[in-house]
């Protein structure tokens, strides 16, 4: 006899056996990913708002699968931590997107910043260090072209080991970003302790700058506070020109988004670039 409770654990437990499944099938596709060149990078730009300049670029992965079709980063990102298969993905995008970088300056395009996210994995490893010197010495890119985003909820689970991986980045000579900043729970008092450039506004604020107060309150603030601790801030996700004038009479420095252009292929970034000569 079916009882409508018996009824309910089954439905649920049916969903739940997809969602478990879907996950097992992406994670072994996603193992021969980079093997069967099915990952890519896009390059989202970053613009200055004031002088309208194109500053960097964000690399985002892409991974169009033969089996599964295009599969979202808020998917497989996740299931690459967890078995962590990051490793050598994220190795792959850094090598990638500085070697990119570093072919569009001798092309003779004017310099910009890659802006690279690191995953918690990536973050935590202990050859994190030698990774990143291998890659440019490897690839030949001026470290200051090269920026790291890593985001609070990493930054934070161990702050002394943080603060010191941060510094030894540093070191090396590349920029650090703080990225979905506001989404997380650090205070101000750890934000000074780490050697940041950086502070991306997450863009759940943005989105909703316009019809909520409090967003446009939280984006003020973080702005000012940008501003005392001499970092550089950078808006994500702006859509529309109202957004866009917000952010400008506040005065951050740079902003991200679709206004300006999604991500997209190498090919099609290289239209944006200014040549040297052109100077
Ligand atoms: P994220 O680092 O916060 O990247 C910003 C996301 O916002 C990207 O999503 C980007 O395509 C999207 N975006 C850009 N402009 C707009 C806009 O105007 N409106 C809206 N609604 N969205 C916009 P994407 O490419 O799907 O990536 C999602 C997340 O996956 C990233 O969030 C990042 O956490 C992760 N991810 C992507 N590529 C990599 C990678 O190479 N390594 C690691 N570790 N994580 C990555
Ligand atoms: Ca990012
Ligand atoms: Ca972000
Ligand atoms: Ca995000």
């Amino acid at each position: 006899v079916k009882t409508s409770g018996k009824n309910n654990y089954q439905y649920y437990s049916s969903e739940m056996n997809q969602k478990n499944k879907r996950k097992m099938l992406l994670e072994s596709a996603l193992r021969n990913a980079l093997n069967h060149n099915e990952l890519s990078i896009y390059y989202q730009p970053k613009i200055n708002i004031h002088t309208k300049e194109l500053t960097g670029v964000e690399a985002l992965l892409r991974w169009n699968s033969t089996e599964h079709g295009t599969v979202s980063p808020t998917e497989f990102i996740p299931i690459a931590e967890e078995s962590g298969l990051i490793i050598p993905i994220g190795e792959w995008v850094l090598k990638t997107a500085c070697k990119q970088n570093k072919l569009w300056q001798d092309s003779g395009y004017v310099p910009i910043n890659m802006s690279i996210n690191l995953s918690a994995r990536q973050f935590q490893q202990n050859n994190l260090i030698p990774v990143i010197k291998e890659t440019l010495e490897e690839t030949q890119l001026d470290s200051k072209y090269l920026n790291l985003e890593i985001t609070e909820t990493m930054a934070m689970i161990n702050i002394n080991q943080s603060v010191t991986k941060l510094k030894q980045l540093k070191e090396l000579g590349v920029s650090l970003s703080l990225d979905d900043f506001g989404t997380g729970y650090s205070s101000l008092n750890y934000l000074k302790k780490f050697p940041l450039d950086v502070l991306k506004i997450d863009k759940s604020f943005i989105h909703d700058i316009i019809s909520d107060e409090q967003s446009t309150a939280i984006v003020k603030a973080i702005i000012s506070v940008s501003k005392s601790l001499n970092l550089t801030v950078i808006a994500e996700g702006v859509e529309t020109i109202e957004q866009l004038e917000i952010l400008k009479s506040e005065k951050c420095d740079l902003a991200q988004g679709y206004y300006y252009s999604p991500p997209i292929p190498a090919y099609e970034l290289e239209k944006m670039l200014t040549f040297t000569e052109e100077l």
